[in-house]
This record gives C-alpha cells, sequence and structure tokens, in this order.
C-alpha cells in the first residue's frame, strides 16, 4: 500500500516546481497577499513556502494531508471547473509520501499557532503549540528521498532552481495584487522579488525587467465584439524595440497557468509577418472562457512540468481573434 501509494504521488510532484507550484496555489486560495519561497539544492533538500493567507484550522490538521481530502469543493459549481482545476485534495498528500511536510499556521483571532509534521499521509505527532505570525508556512524537506531513481534524474539542481523562478515569475505577473519572492536558501538577494501592485506593466517590470517593459504594449478584446460572449483577452505584448532569441509567452486560461502550443504559433507567425527584425515577442496574456470551452489536459503523466497542457474546443475561432487583435497592435 505504501508503495502504491509512493508511485501514484510521485505522478502528481513530478520535480520540485510541481511542488512549487501546488504550494503557491493553495496559498493563494487561501487570499494572501505575499507570497515567499526559499529553495534549497534545487528543491531536494528544501522548499518553504510562507504565506499570509487565512490559515488552517486546529481541526483540519489531523486530515490536512489525507488523500481526496479538500475543503474547496464547495467552491465549485460544477463538475466541468472541478476538471479544470485538476486534482483535488491531492497535493499535500502526496508530498507526504515522497517527502517530508512540517506545517506551521496560525488562523484569525488565536493567540498562538501549531506546528505539525506529516508523513506517508497522516500525522507524526498532535500539532505542538507554536508562536507564529499571519498564515501559514509549509516546509518540504527530501524530497524523493525514497525514490532514488527519481532523484538521480533530478541532480542538475540549477535547472530545478531555474523552472521554479520562472514559474513564479509568471505567477507574480498574472496574480500582481499579491507580493511574491523566491530565494536560494541562505541568499541574501531574492531572484524573483515582485510587489504588490495594481499596475500590470509595473508587475512586469519588477520581474521580467526594463527592456521588456519599454517596449510593452495593451492588448484586449473588446466587449462590444461579437465574439465576447465566447471568450475575453487581455494582456501585454511587446514590439519592434524588444530584441529576444526566443519567445516568452505567459499564458492563463481561467486564472490557471496554462500552455497552448497552437495560440503560441499563431503569435509567432505574426510576429514573423509584421515585423522585420525577425525578433522573438514576450506576451502576457489572461483569457478568460466558459468552462466547457476548455479542455486542461490533467493526466500527470502528461502534465508537463508544471504547466498544464489546454487545447481549446473552439479553437480556431479564438485563435483567429487573437492573432487579428496582435496584429491590430503592431
Ligand atoms: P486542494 O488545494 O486541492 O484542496 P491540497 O492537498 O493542495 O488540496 O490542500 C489540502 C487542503 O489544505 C486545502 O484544501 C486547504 O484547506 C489546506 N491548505 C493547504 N495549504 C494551505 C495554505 N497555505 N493556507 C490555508 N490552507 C491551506
Ligand atoms: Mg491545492
Amino acid at each position: 500500500e505504501s508503495v502504491v501509494n509512493r508511485i501514484a504521488a510521485g505522478e502528481v510532484i513530478q520535480r520540485p516546481v510541481s511542488a512549487v507550484k501546488e504550494l503557491v496555489e493553495n496559498s493563494l486560495d487561501a487570499h494572501s497577499t505575499s507570497i515567499n519561497v526559499i529553495v534549497k539544492d534545487g528543491g531536494l533538500k528544501l522548499i518553504q513556502v510562507s504565506d499570509d493567507g487565512h490559515g488552517i484550522s486546529y481541526e483540519d490538521l489531523p486530515i490536512l494531508c489525507e488523500r481526496h481530502t479538500t475543503s474547496k469543493l464547495s467552491t465549485f459549481e460544477d463538475l466541468q471547473s472541478i476538471k479544470s482545476m485538476g486534482f483535488r485534495g491531492e497535493a499535500l498528500a502526496s508530498m507526504t509520501y515522497v517527502g517530508h511536510v512540517t506545517v506551521t499556521t496560525i488562523t484569525k483571532g488565536q493567540l498562538h499557532g501549531y506546528r505539525v509534521s506529516y508523513r506517508d499521509g497522516a500525522m507524526e505527532h498532535e500539532p505542538k503549540a507554536c508562536a507564529a505570525v499571519k498564515g501559514t508556512q509549509i516546509m518540504v524537506e527530501n524530497l524523493f528521498y525514497n525514490m532514488i531513481a527519481r532523484r538521480k534524474t533530478l541532480q542538475n539542481s540549477a535547472d530545478d532552481y531555474s523552472k521554479i523562478v520562472d514559474l513564479l515569475s509568471r505567477f507574480a505577473i498574472h496574480h500582481m495584487h499579491v507580493g511574491f519572492s523566491c530565494r536560494k536558501h541562505g541568499a541574501a538577494r531574492a531572484d524573483v522579488h515582485a510587489v504588490a501592485t495594481s499596475s500590470r506593466a509595473d508587475a512586469i517590470r519588477s520581474v521580467y525587467g526594463m527592456s521588456v517593459a519599454r517596449s510593452l504594449i495593451k492588448v484586449e478584446t473588446s466587449d462590444n465584439d461579437p465574439s465576447s460572449s465566447v471568450f475575453k483577452m487581455d494582456g501585454f505584448i511587446s514590439d519592434s524595440n524588444y530584441v529576444a532569441k526566443k519567445i516568452t509567452m505567459v499564458l492563463f486560461i481561467n486564472d490557471r497557468l496554462v500552455e497552448c502550443t497552437p495560440l503560441k504559433r499563431a503569435i509567432e507567425i505574426v510576429y514573423a509577418a509584421t515585423l522585420p527584425k525577425a525578433s522573438k515577442p514576450f506576451i502576457y496574456m489572461s483569457v478568460i472562457l466558459p468552462p466547457e470551452q476548455v479542455d486542461v489536459n490533467v493526466h500527470p503523466t502528461k502534465r508537463e512540468l508544471c504547466r498544464i497542457k489546454v487545447s481549446l474546443l473552439n479553437q480556431e475561432v479564438i485563435i483567429d481573434k487573437i492573432q487579428s487583435v496582435v496584429e491590430s497592435k503592431l
């Protein structure tokens, strides 16, 4: 049973970055305004995510890491949106089967918090009272300690760390009202340092730098367009001043960080045809669609690292429309 659980957990949490993604999404779900990540050895030694969200109540601590236990199902109106959010109530449990998880949390109005460690889907001991500031801190230590083959394939810690930095950069510009930081354990300087802001352009500048920020063009679909009943899109794209060797496409569909290769290709084609320099663009786009229009591929082995592949049921209409919006702005 424990081997089966471990194998299943290893599918949900494929790499350190998948653990970071799940932890940060939980922090966002808890309405945090500040999320800070510390990583040691590419995440294999330590991943620590601290937030200032609503915390976890004492009663919930014993079942927190049981599989398929979630406090969130009531917030999803229909099965489709449950499906599009991927696994429910599996992330934390999975981490306890392939790593050592310690949770420190305090809820509103409490004088002290609690700390508890988990292994294999259960608490290792009763929650201990402890001092705590607002919110939750989750530490995952020794990830894949019991999966020797997996650890071997993850020897390049710089590679895993850069995937984590990339993930948090993307989150930081989409969730601009939330402050994000990410640093290596013991490092004075953060590699992602995004303060909360109400300006998307500011968020992009603080994460991706001046050369991107200087060249941003706002794009959006208009409300009186007939296709706006099918979808809405808004975002920023780079202009001809921006020079890069490869495309950066930060795409959120229905607030989920996803990858959509056909859309990415379609935008590259517009740039290649419109701008004389064969420069690759920076694209940030947030697309809102009725949930039944999105097919999110959440099969664990196909969950490409941290980003989920998506296909759009109305793909041609949507891509055509986005292409024409981009073209009209270049
Ligand atoms: P899910 O997010 O699908 O519910 P998880 O395994 O990711 O499942 O988390 C299990 C539960 O733990 C969540 O439903 C939530 O109640 C609680 N939780 C996890 N992380 C946090 C956090 N940072 N702040 C508040 N609650 C959290
Ligand atoms: Mg979760």
